[in-house]
């Protein structure tokens, strides 16, 4: 409540504050003029356009041809084609829905020059090196300050896709979708690829008009304001729109569609109307973001110049992503409406982020494909700066219900870096600057353009101090209003607005950190108090009114010893009150009292700092602001606390880089509940409910002790494991666990301290984005001893032997293309695992083991209506060992043969087939339960035939089984679009065998 207040009160600050202008083109006459009439019909999905464009040649050369970008040209080039669906995938979309395969949705029917009122038609040719580009030839030169006109007719079809153009359910969308010119200087003109997993658009902004025919029931969402609306005769309005000056003109229109008005006043005076047009069930999100889009607006209009328009839309929309930025609008994704109502902090986030690109992309134009850092890295900092200013640093982005605030949070900083540190420690960092192809995919580019690139912003205020950042950046804003700026611009204004002796500061602060990957690595070393020496875990002791002498050493590890502050506290959140500079100038006035004395140390990686204080500190840290980038914050504080959680329920979701603090240890302890959905090489570990005491780390150690019943076995174990991620390299782990039996099995006969245990070394090929799935790709090198936790066998070879435990060390290779990972409608797997040892049956014998496993999922392909969603899944396992008498392998299971259970057969070698048919029953539904945090999204029928054999000493047991069987799959998502699971119940019967029918319930997909 206080915080709010506060924030309240500094609203009202603000907005008595100095008067913005409304930002307008610096030179508008210079801007391309885009005079449209689209025609969009909702039955045959095509919208046909006419758009007379005007271009003036702003610079020293003549040219004698236009080049547009028309983006709905593109089709997925075969290469690109797996890292789209992977993508897809990662948003937790099914690929087919946002995977165009056909593509070349856009066409152009003529273009033709118009002079005087005349006519004539020009010769225009697809670029041979970009396939979303097109030349339009011109009959003359067009002088420097000259200018042309063409006029263009042609289509766009819409796909039924999830994406920037197509329909879905009923909602239909056409953004950045229209052909534009590309940008043009005196090197000519500078068309760029077209990129589907980001924003690589660089163009000027247009001033559009534009004439809309439509069907009169539909509802339209448009980058301009309503001029004026007319019936037409047959069953189609007419809407004219007010001119409209952006980087595009985007239209979504559904008939589905409520729209939402609030208004907010701005600091120069004016009332902004913001609207959000979504479906009805979206109401509560509907409003929230009118309201969250007026408060952001507001103060980005303050700190960053004035609004540009006197409306501003939200609309819901599909697209897979999660928000996006178009001129004067903004789309937000239908899953993000439909998130649990508690996760208003994540939208406020989302859609203050994409409401400050309309300062950032649309206002101040970015080179959208070389030049990312541009818009995201300065939008994910302003938006990151208003959020500290209004919910405070590191805020819950999720809401509890009061009492339940022991369940999972994700707040606001943790979210932010928890990627950054895990590309940092994989050494796979990039640079805030670069190219959307040397990004490659969007992990990277939010690594560096996004979470680099808001960094070195930071850094670049902190430098100039907040008055004179401020005021840099109201001017630049103005100064660029409706232009494109480059980096390299950016910077001389920085050194323009600093002076000539700031040059050298701003080319080395841009070197290492837009340019360069190197970081900082500040650490406090030790602190003594009067020499009383260091102390560590107690921050508790005050002694207030006595004054007393502190020496402080630090050092700096990595590549940048970048000037920073040693902050002093003297109670918790008292915001550091004492502040010594680290950046080897002139102390500031008011040091005199703390007697500061710096000695730098002899290599420059560091320093000792004595001072005095009043009274003794309680936290002492180097960068108390978090600023810098800094590879190891732990070691930034004296004082290193961890955070320590007592919670009624611990489960898996707890240990995640999410939920954890990104900069310190976190101790979690509780009842416990834990499942592993994937098997391991070594053994499989069962379902798990007891206590536990669990340390996290992010990025580096997750792993507890702890005592629990295991349900599959009916016994209680103590154990503990652990894995040290990036260690010792940063593409490999060490992990381990090892659990014994300290009570039970309760209702049947077995060993009294049955014991498994495994130590395993990980190389990561390729991660995956699944919060709960093994990599997509990596090799296991392990050794592990468990005793025989196996049910005894009803029927087994003549002559063979239960092995009494095994000792075994093994090499294991995995890699998982399926895609997506939760219902795979593409790729296949491969598994191959070697293990070699000892076994005891009746004695010690050498054992060697092989297995080997493939499968293939494929999805029926698109335009076969209800068949194209059917998919077809085969696998085949085969399994070996010797010696030939042990019974090492169950032919059944529910992840390998369905038709019997572990006990009926089991032998030394086996072989195992499967062929399923996953059918659609309910398709894209959105059965939320619990406020939306679980919901149902798709179920499917599964048919399938199961046939496998099982060998003793080489010779079959029994006969060949062949078993059919059906399944339902059950298509979850968790928080809308944080993750997917498929919970699935089957049923199967071996027909040639007198078994019983199996019953089987699992997490996922049984292969
Ligand atoms: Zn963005």
């Amino acid at each position: 409540m206080v915080r709010r207040a506060i924030w309240i009160l500094a609203a009202c600050l603000v907005s008595c504050g100095a008067l913005q202008a409304q930002l307008t083109p610096a030179n508008p006459a210079e801007l391309p003029r885009y005079d449209l009439t689209l025609e969009f019909d909702d039955v045959t999905h095509i919208v046909k356009f006419r758009d007379r464009v005007t271009w003036t040649n702003t610079s020293t050369k003549p040219t004698r041809d236009l080049v547009f970008n028309f983006y709905p040209l593109y089709r997925v080039p075969a290469e690109d084609s797996f890292l789209l669906a992977k993508t897809l995938e990662l948003l937790r979309l099914d690929p087919s829905y946002g995977f165009d395969g056909r593509g070349s949705c856009g066409r152009i029917d003529s273009v033709l020059a118009v002079d005087n009122g005349t006519k004539t038609a020009l010769t225009f040719t697809r670029k041979s090196d970009n396939q979303t580009s097109f030349c339009v030839e011109l009959f003359n030169e067009v002088a420097p300050g000259a200018s042309v006109t063409v006029e263009l007719t042609g289509s766009v079809v819409l796909p039924n896709k999830q994406g920037r153009w197509g329909h879905w359910k009923g909602v239909s969308y056409l953004t950045n979708s229209l052909p534009v010119l590309s940008f043009h200087d005196d090197r000519g003109w500078h068309d760029v690829p077209f990129v589907p997993w980001h924003q690589p658009f660089w163009n000027e902004a247009g001033i559009y008009t534009a004439e809309i025919h439509l069907p009169k029931h539909q509802k339209l969402a448009c980058s301009a304001e309503v001029a004026s609306e007319e019936a037409l005769a047959n069953g189609w309005k007419k809407l004219r729109t007010k001119p409209f000056v952006g980087r595009d003109f985007a239209i979504v229109a559904s008939a589905d569609f409520v729209e939402h008005i609030t208004s907010v006043k701005v600091p120069d005076g004016r009332t902004i109307a913001v609207k959000c047009l979504a479906h009805p069930e979206h109401d509560h999100y509907a409003k929230e973001m009118s309201i969250i889009a007026a408060e952001a607006i507001q103060t980005y209009s303050q700190w960053l110049g004035g609004f540009p328009y006197e409306q501003f839309t939200i609309v819901e929309s599909y697209f897979g992503w999660n928000g996006n930025e178009c001129g004067g609008l903004i789309m937000i994704d239908e899953r993000v409406f439909d998130m649990p109502h508690l996760a208003r902090g994540y939208v406020e986030y989302l859609v203050s982020h994409e409401t400050c690109h309309q300062w950032f992309y649309n206002v101040l134009g970015t080179n959208g494909y070389s030049e990312t850092v541009m818009d995201e890295g300065l939008a994910t900092y302003f938006t990151h700066r208003f959020l500290d200013r209004k919910r405070g640093r590191n805020n819950d982005l999720l809401t509890w219900p009061v009492g339940n605030t022991w369940l999972p949070n994700i707040r606001r900083e943790n979210y932010r870096f928890a990627s950054w540190y895990g590309a940092m420690k994989r050494s796979d960092a990039p640079a805030a600057a670069g190219a959307l192809p040397e990004f490659g995919h969007i992990i990277r580019l939010f690594s560096g353009a996004y979470d680099r690139g808001s960094k070195t912003f930071e850094l670049i205020e902190t430098r100039m101090g907040e008055a004179a950042f401020m005021d840099f950046t109201r001017e630049l804003m103005k100064k660029y209003a409706f232009c494109v700026i480059s980096i390299e611009q950016y910077k001389a204004e920085l050194i323009a607005y600093g002076g000539p002796q700031s040059e050298g500061p701003w080319t080395e602060l841009f070197r290492r950190w837009m340019y360069s990957e190197g970081l900082v690595d500040w650490s406090v070393d030790s602190v003594s108090v009067n020499n009383a020496g260091p102390r560590q875990m107690r921050g508790d002791r005050i002694q207030p009114g006595k004054p007393v002498r502190v020496e402080v050493k630090l050092s700096q590890h990595r590549e940048y010893s970048e000037a920073t502050t040693l902050g002093v506290q003297f109670r918790n959140g008292d915001g550091f009150p004492v502040r010594i500079p680290l950046d080897g100038r002139t102390l500031p006035p008011g040091m005199d009292e703390h007697d500061v004395e710096i000695v730098p140390a002899s290599d420059g990686k560091g320093a000792v700092v004595r001072f005095t204080v009043p009274q003794e500190p309680t936290q002492i840290s180097v960068d108390p602001d978090r600023v810098l980038l800094d590879a190891n914050l732990g070691n930034n504080d004296w004082v290193r606390k961890p955070r320590v959680q007592v919670l009624p329920f611990y489960t898996f979701i707890h240990d995640t880089d999410l939920t954890n603090d990104y900069d310190r240890w976190n101790i979690s302890a509780g009842p416990w509940f834990f499942g592993q959905f994937m098997p391991d090489p070594w053994y499989t570990r069962t379902s798990l409910l007891g206590a536990r005491v669990g340390a996290y780390r992010t990025q580096t150690f997750a792993g507890g002790a702890y005592v629990a019943l295991r349900p599959d076995y009916r016994d209680l174990v103590v154990g503990v494991d652990g894995v040290f991620d990036h260690f010792p390299t940063p593409k490999t782990q060490v992990g381990f666990n090892v659990e014994q039996r300290i009570a039970g099995p309760f209702d049947s006969d077995g060993e009294q301290t049955a014991t498994r245990a495994v130590l395993y070394g990980r190389y990561i090929f390729q991660l995956g984005s699944s919060l709960y799935q093994p990599p997509i790709s990596y090799v296991d090198l392990f050794t592990t001893y468990q005793d025989n936790f196996l049910p005894n066998a009803r029927e087994v070879g003549s002559g063979s032997v239960r092995p009494d435990w095994m000792w075994l060390n093994g090499l294991h290779y995995r890699l998982n293309l399926y895609t997506p990972y939760w219902n795979a409608e593409r790729g296949g797997w491969l598994d191959l695992v070697y293990a070699g040892g000892t076994a005891d049956l009746n004695g010690r014998v050498a054992t060697h083991q092989l297995r080997g496993e493939a499968a293939i999922a494929r999805k029926l392909p698109d335009g076969l209506g209800w068949f194209s969603d059917i998919r077809w899944v085969g696998r085949g396992v085969a399994q070996g060992a010797v010696p030939g008498r042990g019974q090492f392998f169950a032919l059944g299971g529910s992840q390998l043969y369905r038709g019997f259970d572990l006990q009926e057969r089991q032998g030394s070698a086996l072989w195992v087939a499967n062929v399923e048919a996953r059918m659609p029953v309910f398709r894209d539904v959105r059965w939320n339960f619990v406020d939306r945090i679980l919901g149902v999204r798709n179920v499917d029928l599964a048919a399938f035939y199961d046939v496998g054999a099982i060998y003793n000493n080489g010779d079959r047991i029994n006969n060949t089984a062949h078993a059919v069987g059906a399944g339902l799959r059950v298509d979850l998502a968790f928080f809308s679009f944080i993750e997917r699971a498929v919970v699935r119940f089957d049923v199967a019967k071996t027909v040639n065998a007198a078994t019983p029918v199996q019953f089987w319930f699992g997490v996922q997909q049984p292969f």
